[in-house]
């Protein structure tokens, strides 16, 4: 299996090549060649795979047709570290509860952060620690966070070899329950750093720490943000588990909800789908931040200035624009890398927009790929949060009450609707408690957490400041 860039420039790369990559050098991502196609007999031996063998055996399947520069025996052992019961909560990793006719919710935050990004980062940390030891290489992963996905790497990378973490975060911004999950953590290798700032600036400091190309070089700086493939590929596994629960033969078809940011976890379905899974409609759902919901009813994709970009009780989903949509437009071209160039390079930076409604592709979305699309407001999510405890006595959070009001917008009656929920009620406290005036349950192993003592340092807006923090660590631990 080969790679090629949503851009166009003709070079080939092997999975382990991109691995450890962020966007092409040609400012595009990395998409497989071709996507394996799924065979009925292969899917129907993947349920026994799945019902028998279990989530990281399935996960190896899927996996093996994309990755062959891995031996087996490897790769097989690193799913099997990976996607256990002890770290997921359940032996089924991604369990279905039904909800109501028709409806049912896939829970992928039972990992160590209580969000869905745990399903492909705690893979990706396995799969670093094995590149880099194979390699006899180190990286330092620098990022700015808010939220999820600082403390998602934080987990996914506490304690592996030759990888360091340095996570910014704006200075008493995150939830005490957030900061908590975060600083909290003793390992050595997970430097918290708390900016006297807001998010902007955490992320400016980090740009301009990877713009200083030598530095870069030196230091081994990298990223591990959501574009990158591993990421997305270790989603497409419980799409794959979630139609396998939800139906008994390969006649039937299932639709997903998905509650979308920078559309990495829909474009997992829609590599799922495109290798064969017999999905009907992939229902993207976004909050107030609706780049995606736009472009999907008017054909028109508008980058959001900051001005335009609300702050959201489903803050996991407030973007400006949507990172990993490129890979979908590009498949939905003919693959056309030059005209994606056109338009993710020069359109987006001269107009901040593009306009496919008077393309034919255009109405292939829906009818050709599966998409529809919704979004719901902070009072949509706050009636939905409460009906579902009310009738169903089930707590949901924000991010997965967008999901669950836009799903019943889209159903077809005999279509099983698989929402995902994408994060626990735990970390969206304060919106939990204004919707049903009481506390969210805390899973056990979360009691108390906000007594425990902070690793964390305290650092000005000051780029020279991270730098020398980088370096002394990395001359400290050589
Ligand atoms: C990141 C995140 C999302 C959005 O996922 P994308 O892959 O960016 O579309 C939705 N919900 C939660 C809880 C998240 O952490």
């Amino acid at each position: 299996m080969k790679y090629l860039s949503t851009r166009g420039a003709p070079e080939r790369k092997r999975f382990c090549e991109i691995l450890l990559e962020g966007l092409a050098p040609d400012g595009g991502l990395y998409l497989p060649e071709s996507y394996p196609q799924v065979s009925d007999a292969t899917l129907t031996r993947w349920r026994t795979v799945y019902h028998q063998q279990g989530y990281a055996e399935l996960a190896f399947e899927v996996l093996s047709l994309y990755i062959d520069d891995i031996p087996a025996a490897d790769l097989r052992a690193l799913c099997e570290k990976t996607y256990t019961a002890e770290v997921f909560g359940t032996g089924e990793i991604v369990p279905l509860r039904h909800l109501e006719e028709g409806v049912w919710l896939e829970a992928l935050s039972n990992g160590p952060t209580l969000a869905f990004k745990d399903m492909a980062m705690q893979l990706l940390g396995n799969l670093f620690e094995y590149e880099l030891a194979r390699r006899g290489e180190e990286l330092n992963i620098l990022g700015a966070t808010s939220g999820d996905t600082g403390s998602a790497a934080e987990y996914a990378m506490r304690g592996k070899k030759g990888v360091r973490v340095f996570m910014t975060s704006p200075h008493g911004r995150m939830s005490a329950f957030q900061q908590a999950q975060m600083f909290s953590l003793q390992d050595a290798n997970i430097y918290n750093i708390a900016v006297k700032g807001v998010f902007d600036d955490c992320q400016d400091m980090v740009k301009a720490v990877s713009n200083d190309l030598a530095f870069k070089r030196q230091y081994r700086i990298g990223t591990v943000n959501s574009i990158n493939w591993a990421r997305l590929l270790a989603q497409v596994v419980y799409y794959f588990a979630g139609y396998i629960q939800a139906t008994q033969a390969n006649s039937q078809k299932v639709s997903f909800t998905v509650p979308s940011g920078n559309f990495g976890n829909v474009c997992a379905g829609h590599v799922a789908r495109m290798m064969g899974l017999p999905i009907d409609k992939l229902v993207v759902a976004t909050n107030e931040n609706d780049v995606l919901d736009e472009f999907f009813r008017t054909g028109v994709y508008r980058v959001r200035g900051s001005a335009d970009t609300h702050e959201t009780s489903s803050p996991s989903m407030d973007i400006s624009k949507a990172s990993n949509f490129e890979r979908f437009v590009f498949d939905l071209l003919g693959r056309d890398g030059a005209r994606t160039a056109d338009l993710f390079g020069a359109q987006l930076a001269k107009n901040g927009r593009f306009d496919l409604s008077a393309d034919p592709a255009f109405a292939q979305c829906a009818s050709r790929y599966g998409f529809v699309s919704g979004k719901s407001t902070h009072a949509n999510r706050l009636d939905t949060i409460r009906a579902t405890w009310q009738h169903y006595g089930v707590m949901i959070d924000t991010h997965t009450a967008d999901g669950l009001k836009v799903a019943r917008e889209h159903l077809t009656a005999g279509v099983p609707m698989l929402v995902l929920e994408t994060a626990l009620p735990i970390k969206f406290a304060e919106t939990i408690v204004q919707a049903l005036g009481r506390e969210p349950e805390r899973p056990a192993k979360f009691e108390g957490i906000e007594a425990l003592p902070k690793r964390v340092q305290v650092m000005e807006v000051d780029v020279a400041a991270i730098k020398a923090l980088i370096a002394r660590e990395c001359a400290h631990s050589a």
